[in-house]
C-alpha cells in the first residue's frame, strides 16, 4: 500500500473558509442511494451550507478524478464573492 501523499494534499487547492460563518468546508463524496450515481460537493463543518454539488458515474476518490476540484473551486469563487 502506498504511503498516503502528503504530495497529493499539496496539489489540490486549498478550501477557502465559509462565506457565512467562517467555519472550514471540506470536501463530501458519497454515493447516492439508489443510483449509480456519485455525488461531491464541498461542506461547511459549521453551518453545514453546501457549495456546488457534482453528479457522477465514476468513483470520485478514483485517482485522476475532477469532481473534487471542480467544487473546490466553485466553493472558493463563492468565497470571494
Ligand atoms: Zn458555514
Amino acid at each position: 500500500m502506498p504511503v498516503n501523499s502528503a504530495k497529493e494534499e499539496e496539489e489540490m487547492e486549498e478550501i477557502r473558509r465559509c462565506p457565512f460563518c467562517g467555519g472550514r468546508g471540506y470536501v463530501v463524496t458519497s454515493k447516492a442511494k439508489r443510483k449509480e450515481l456519485y455525488y461531491t460537493c464541498v461542506k461547511c463543518s459549521i453551518c453545514g451550507s453546501k457549495g456546488k454539488t457534482i453528479f457522477s458515474d465514476s468513483d470520485p476518490e478514483k485517482e485522476g478524478a475532477e469532481e473534487k476540484q471542480i467544487c473546490i473551486e466553485a466553493w472558493n469563487k463563492r468565497a470571494d464573492a
